[in-house]
């Protein structure tokens, strides 16, 4: 790809604002970009000119398909293909698209799981065009072309059935409540967009590697492995020279996405072995998300094309670094005004203060909901790790505003602030250059990075709108809070200054500038009574606690019943997909790793009994066969022990809460006892005995 073609690229299956401003009449653009831009009701006499400007714009392209996109509770996005045609009278066809067509569809789409929303019986649901986030068309490698349309997901009785519509929603809130606050400072934007930009780790590995690790096909991660002699100690695959063909990939990653109107941006290698980071520009909540979803797609499609697999999950490897999503969040108005822009004076910007206050005490007084909207089945091996933040919620707001606070909650209000230094390396050949006001810290869930928080305990796998949705609602009540005290203030400056003071002191526990990974902040925190939730089992139950549902209908984000059905999924995900894991971990054993290690063992024998036979002393293979002997009956009993559990638990499906509980405190908890004896036996046995590639092999030979 020469640099010249990018920007021709860039967008050319996206049916963005340039095709749309082409393609449609003026009076219909303009009503669509009101939707798009404003928020405004969507005009629906204009379905039917959009439809059939996106199917000619799609059949240039060489569609011949068109599929409602979007993205139910699996976490992953669904289609189903509808072909353009219609038959004539003559016995041929048209290609043809209905503004209908454009607007809805009703999948039967009855295998999706619902929490409860509704019976297989009663199967009717609902996809719903969603035209703030723009139709593209797909293109897969064996060169079929697909228009998809992005859209919501709901049921007959009008749930949502999706992550797309609460998200929406949230973001509606959001732009409601923080209006009415910039009202307060004599400002009236069109819009309040919350914004994201999502970086995404994962890791690569050889393909044909990949393909012999059966716990990799099917689980995402490795259930057996003995580590590597080399590890990510000496932090050398951190930003380091990417290999060509790495490279090869990574290239053909970004023109992929840029393709689509994906603004990727920032590539690297990160710490682990095999690890690597792709970071996108930040856009809206809504279009980041969808774009997420695309790019974890792509991300696998163009890694088998290129002879390789890519690992989403969080924890691929025990040992070392997982992979996560740093979610950069913030919210910023139409009129271009980012609200979580300190500015120059953060000491003397009252509003700044006051939309930070809202924001700080959001994640105060819903720790345990943001916790929960962090959870996967894969974080859990990394949340407290010693590479991701504790499960502790806390925020780092840097020396600057940190101080800002400290006077605040003081004084009444912030004088003095720290200034930015000045870069000085005393080298008269480098530059000198001002720096930012504040130092990073890597360590805190929630970062205050400038001019956004960074949510960095998100996993990797993990799609964007759940995090989003929650801290998009979160802090919308905030804010809510914030307007309905200062609204009616005689004295507006007065009453905000003296909200912002009390706000930060109330929730002054939440703020930590320390080093999140250490012990002493574990003790400091429980100390300090912020919560500490370590599993994803213990966190669902905060979807739909009494406090949660009160704040999502409040805000209009989601019903008590959507949300008791979220947890009901979450559940059964979690049930589910610890089962597979143990079923994986059961096969491998009984199919691959016994095996090979009773023929080793034979084999030994069979040596022992040829050396006996000229009168020397087998000891070393007597030793190694009495150890083998010993862990394998050891990896064997072990085995029989979860089999025996994973019985029990189909017992138990009736209560999802018990159930998603007895696969974490027993059957995953087990985990410990068969991988042991299995990887202490890798260490041992000769390296062509081993049935599986090792992690040196997965890691080192890419
Ligand atoms: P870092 O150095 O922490 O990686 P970057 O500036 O590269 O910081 O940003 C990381 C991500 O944050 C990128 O996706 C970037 O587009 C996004 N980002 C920057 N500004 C904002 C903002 N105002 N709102 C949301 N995301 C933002
Ligand atoms: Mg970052």
């Amino acid at each position: 790809m020469s640099t010249s073609t990018v920007p021709k690229l860039f967008g050319s299956y996206t049916f963005g604002d340039a095709v749309m401003k082409e393609r449609l009449p003026k009076a219909v653009y303009n009503s669509l970009r009101a939707t798009i831009d404003e928020g405004a009701p969507l005009d629906l006499s204009i379905a039917d000119e959009v439809a059939t400007a996106m199917k000619e714009w799609a059949v240039e392209l060489g569609a011949t398909h068109y599929t409602h996109w979007f993205q139910p509770l699996t976490n992953i996005t669904a289609e189903k293909h509808d072909s353009f045609i219609n038959g004539t009278e003559d016995g041929k066809v048209l290609m043809e698209f209905s503004g209908k067509e454009l607007i809805r569809a009703e999948p039967d789409a009855s295998s999706f799981p619902s929490g409860g929303l509704r019976d297989t019986c009663a199967a009717r649901g609902y996809t719903a065009w969603d035209c703030t986030s723009p139709a593209f068309v797909k293109d897969t490698p064996s060169g079929t072309k697909v228009l998809c349309i992005p859209t919501a997901f709901t049921s007959y009785t009008g749930e949502s059935l999706d992550n797309k519509t609460p998200l929406l929603r949230s973001m509606d809130a959001v732009d409601k409540q923080a209006k009415r606050l910039l009202k307060l400072f004599g400002k009236t934007p069109m819009r309040v967009k919350s914004s994201v930009g999502p970086e995404q780790e994962y890791f690569l590995v050889d393909k044909a590697k990949y393909k012999k690790r059966e716990d990799l096909e099917l689980t995402g991660r490795t259930l057996f492995g003995a580590p590597a002699p080399k590890g990510q100690e000496l932090a050398d695959n951190y930003f380091s020279s990417i290999e060509d063909k790495i490279l090869v990939f990574m290239n053909d990653l970004n023109d992929e996405l840029w393709k689509y109107g994906i603004l990727a941006k920032t590539q690297h290698n990160e710490v682990a072995p095999g690890q690597c980071e792709i970071a996108p520009i930040f856009s809206d909540t809504n279009t980041a998300t969808d774009n997420n979803q695309l790019l974890m797609e792509i991300l696998k499609k163009v890694a088998d094309r290129n002879g390789l697999a890519c690992l989403i999950h969080e924890k691929p490897y025990a040992g070392i670094n997982g992979s996560g999503k740093h979610n950069n969040w913030s919210m910023g108005t139409t009129d271009g005004e980012n609200l979580l822009d300190p500015t120059d004076s953060p000491e003397k910007n009252l509003q700044f203060q006051l939309f930070l206050a809202c924001i700080i005490e959001a994640i105060d007084e819903n720790a345990e909901l943001l916790r929960a909207s962090a959870s996967s089945c894969g974080n859990d091996h990394r949340l407290g790790a010693n590479e991701a933040p504790p499960a502790i919620i806390s925020a780092y707001l840097g020396e600057q505003l940190a101080s800002v606070v400290e006077q605040i909650i003081e004084k009444g209000e912030a004088e003095a602030k720290v200034f930015a230094k000045v870069y000085d390396s005393g080298v008269t050949t480098l530059p000198k250059f001002t720096m930012d006001a504040t130092d990073r810290n890597r360590t805190s869930p929630f970062a205050f990075t400038g001019n956004k928080f960074e949510f960095r305990m998100v996993g990797s796998t993990q799609p964007v709108s759940q995090p989003t949705t929650v801290l998009n609602t979160i802090v919308a009540e905030a804010m809510c809070k914030a307007a309905d005290t200062l609204e009616g203030a005689e004295n507006f400056e007065e009453a905000c200054k003296e909200y912002v003071r009390k706000t930060l002191t109330d929730h002054q526990r939440v703020i930590f500038n320390g080093n999140g990974y250490s012990q002493e902040w574990v003790e400091e925190a429980e100390r300090r009574g912020l919560p500490n939730i370590k599993c994803m089992v213990d966190a669902i139950p905060y979807y739909k606690s009494e406090k949660s549902i009160a704040l999502f209908e409040k805000m209009g984000v989601m019903s008590k019943v959507e949300l008791e059905a979220r947890a009901a999924v979450m559940y059964e995900n979690y049930a589910k997909y610890i089962n597979i894991e143990a079923r994986v971990m059961i096969d491998m054993v009984k199919k691959q790793i016994l095996p090979a290690i009773l023929s080793y063992e034979g084999a030994l024998a069979k040596e022992a009994a040829d050396i006996a036979r000229s009168s020397i002393e087998p000891t070393v293979q007597k030793e190694m066969i009495a150890t083998i002997a010993g862990k394998a009956a050891e990896l064997k009993s072990a085995t029989e022990a979860l089999e025996a559990k994973l019985t029990k638990a189909a017992d138990l499906s009736d209560d999802l809460h018990a159930w998603a509980k007895y696969y974490h405190d027993e059957v995953f908890m087990s985990f410990p006892s068969v991988r042991k004896p299995a990887d202490e036996l890798e260490e041992i046995v000769s390296k062509d005995a081993w049935p599986i590639p090792t992690y040196r092999e997965l890691l080192f030979e890419i």
